[in-house]
């Protein structure tokens, strides 16, 4: 299946070289899946999301399916725990010939996203991609920072199936499961969990 649609796909020879640009930096191939990455770009376009913010920057290969879609004068923040992460991320988008559109804010995501409220920025379009146990306290944060209508997307809400394995119980999983009940039934959410790749959770804040 994967080689089929592989298959019928021009080749992004841009998302490509991210993709090896990791690889060549050690960096973990944990990057998400070009049907994904095709989906966030849509997601984006559709929505006409001016201010987008990005949990997780790793290499920069959502990033720029992120920023490419961006509507005119929009702005990526991407927060990114490692200087040395960004910093490939950042070389990766300049290369896209999108850097200007981006914003990296380096450390802790939580102490980015408490300095981002005090900023009093807000976002339409929000990409979920970071340590797992922190995505109930992520999905809090981006409804507080959400313009209404704002777009939630979050990566590996399956984790290979161990979200749905009754036999695990690690503080991670719990965390995940906690995240996709709140998606699923938290009022001020409509949502959607598409069994695609790791797990692809949508949500838009009402
Ligand atoms: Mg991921």
């Amino acid at each position: 299946m994967k080689e089929y649609i592989q298959s019928i796909y021009p080749q992004d020879e841009m998302l490509e070289k991210v993709r090896a640009g990791i690889i060549e930096q050690g960096m973990p191939e944990i990057s998400i899946s070009a049907g994904f990455g095709r989906l966030l770009s849509m997601l984006v376009k559709l929505s006409g999301a001016k201010q987008v913010l990005e949990i997780g920057a790793l290499g920069g290969y959502s990033g720029i399916c992120l920023a490419r879609e961006l509507a005119k004068d929009g702005k990526l923040v991407s927060l990114e725990l490692k200087q040395e992460y960004a910093d490939v991320a950042k070389k990766h988008l300049t290369e896209a010939g999108l850097g200007d559109l981006v914003e990296y804010r380096i450390g802790d995501a939580k102490d980015s996203l408490v300095l981002l409220e005090k900023e009093e920025r807000k976002f339409d379009f929000f990409f979920i991609d970071a340590d797992k146990e922190n995505y109930p306290l992520y999905l809090e944060w981006a409804l507080k920072l959400g313009n209404p209508g704002a777009i939630i997307a979050a990566d590996n809400t399956l984790m290979r199936g161990r979200t749905y394995d009754e036999s695990i119980d690690s503080p991670t999983v719990q965390a995940v499961r906690r995240f996709n009940e709140q998606l699923a039934q938290d009022d001020r959410l409509q949502s959607t969990l598409l069994p695609a790749f790791d797990g692809i959770s949508l949500a838009m804040i009402k």
